[in-house]
């Protein structure tokens, strides 16, 4: 499974817990914010869109 982040960065991971350490280290190191789990599952395979808080 894979997660877009808005700034085009693409997490992938093999289990959510993979997925959620990776989408949570990079928007640390991208973007400076801490992503909660529950956040980052909900985008899961979602596009990013307008209305998405990220950036
Ligand atoms: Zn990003």
């Amino acid at each position: 499974m894979t997660i877009d982040c808005d700034c085009g960065f693409v997490a992938e991971g093999d289990t959510d817990t993979e997925l959620v350490a990776r989408a949570q280290a990079h928007a640390r190191d991208a973007h400076g914010i801490e992503l909660s789990a529950a956040l980052i599952l909900q985008r899961v395979g979602r596009r990013p869109g307008p209305r998405s808080g990220l950036r």
